[in-house]
């Protein structure tokens, strides 16, 4: 049996000793990290790759053989977004102890589920488990900025050898919430796609003394004023609609007629305005149901005393399952007229995979087990993670995002994300490492039940 004491220091000391890694991306310098791991693996009798896009953004990547089933793979990425240390309690890249935590920039994004795959990987070399599949481990560079060139997108383009798995558990879900008393974990199955694009407004240029009615940054302005509280069309994907269901058949008749309400287009809005949930659970259901678009930049003129005869907006635009960049700009353009150009600057599309797979079912026993009373529901993520680099290139791929995390540090705690004061609770280091254990075990392995 495993000594499950020991794991939670082990687990514990590998996400210290990465955080104390500073990989802020920009840079990046993640090849420290990857090299962290590498020295690991190898101590344990794995045969890691270290591969480098460039000096310092290295990505390491090891496997477990197994039998003939198509490879899992434990995804995770090494960099972080930057920090002001001014504001936090304890140093971000100290990996300090203190209160039940370990504080850090990276502990929940994600060093903590790089070391919780790490450990996972560990436990089935130790343990000897039987695998009917190879179960990859890869620790990848450069998903919080810019477009990404030095990660899985780059490991595919340069080394498609490496890259066989056509199953891959990452980021991205896997924490519970709450409507009322009900708790429900999240298991991403779904990312809206990206739709950056420019608004373009093209008028008579002249002199700033004698306006004449031909105005870009007149025609550009109505535009954008088009936009003021627009509300874009309900498109329920399948992984919102199975959200929705898994919720209503939780709650008391009343409220459950109401989420049912959600499932149809033409009720969705009204029915989600009346909800009795949070206002963060709202702002979020409100972004999955919806393409959105939100101008970000604008741009004109160049002299106080010239019309200019060109104004720019720029339109973050974000697109749910089922949805291209034309059908995009169409609902677009009846908020926005037509007085302005659209020009595309960058286009990921939306991501799904389904829940309906043998690998969505074993998350959801194993967490039948753990968390008897907090069902798993498939979650559309409104934002994207590194899937949008890897089902493009191998559209075959089928990946959930699930690092297990139970909140125990209140309502604001997802906030810590990208903010001030990141820090996981060891607690769930050690619960994330047996969830995330006994799935592969069971889908990966000969194992059906692990002991705790
Ligand atoms: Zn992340």
């Amino acid at each position: 049996m495993i000594d499950w004491e020991a794991v939670r220091a082990e687990v514990t000391g590998h996400l210290q000793a990465l955080i104390r890694i500073d990989t802020t991306n920009p840079p990046g310098n993640e090849s420290e990290a990857a090299r962290y791991l590498e020295g690991i693996l190898r101590q344990e009798g794995f045969d890691p790759l270290f591969v480098e896009s460039e000096p310092k953004r290295g990505n390491v990547l090891a496997r477990l053989s197994g039998g003939d089933e198509p490879p899992l793979m434990l995804l995770g990425h090494t960099d972080v977004v930057a920090v002001e240390p001014e504001h936090w309690t304890h140093p971000p890249f100290s990996g300090t102890l203190a209160d039940g935590c370990v504080w850090g920039r990276g502990a929940l994004d994600m060093k903590n589920m790089v070391a919780t795959n790490l450990m996972v990987l560990l436990l089935l070399q130790r343990e000897g488990v039987q695998l009917n599949r190879d179960i990859v481990f890869a620790a990848t560079a450069d998903e919080e900025a810019g477009k990404g060139n030095h990660g899985p997108g780059w490991i595919i383009d340069n080394r498609p050898d490496l890259w066989d798995a056509p199953l891959i558990i990452t980021e991205g879900g896997g924490s519970d919430f709450a409507v009322g008393e009900q708790r429900f974990y999240t298991c991403q199955t779904g990312q809206k796609g990206l739709c950056r694009l420019r608004l373009i407004a093209r008028g008579t240029p002249g002199h700033g003394s004698m306006p004449h009615g031909d105005s870009a940054i007149v025609k550009l302005s109505r535009a954008l004023a088009g936009l003021e509280g627009a509300v874009f069309p309900a498109h329920i994907s399948a992984s919102v609609h199975h959200f929705i269901e898994g919720v209503a058949s939780r709650r008391p008749a009343p409220e459950a007629a109401l989420w049912q309400q959600v499932l149809d287009p033409t009720t969705a809005d009204a029915a989600l305005r009346d909800l009795p949930i949070s206002s963060t659970l709202r702002r979020e259901l409100g972004a999955v149901l919806h393409n959105t678009a939100s101008a970000t930049m604008v741009q004109a003129g160049s002299k106080i005393n010239v019309i200019p005869g060109e104004a720019t907006a720029w339109i973050d635009g974000r697109l749910v399952p089922g949805q291209t960049a034309e059908s995009f700009t169409d609902e677009l353009r009846a908020f926005i007229g037509d007085e302005v150009a659209i020009e595309i600057d960058q286009y990921t599309p939306p991501l799904e995979a389904s829940s309906d797979t043998p690998l969505f079912q074993t998350i959801v026993e194993v967490m039948q087990e753990r968390e008897p009373d907090a069902p798993v529901l498939p979650y559309l993520m409104p934002a994207g993670t590194d899937a949008k680099h890897i089902v493009p290139r191998r559209p075959e791929t089928q990946i959930y995002g699930f690092m297990p995390y139970r909140q125990q540090l209140g309502e604001e705690e997802m906030a810590l994300i990208h903010g001030h004061d990141e820090r996981t609770p060891v607690e769930e280091l050690l619960f994330a490492t047996q969830v995330l254990y006994e799935i592969v075990c069971r889908f990966g392995g000969l194992i059906s039940r692990v002991q705790y």
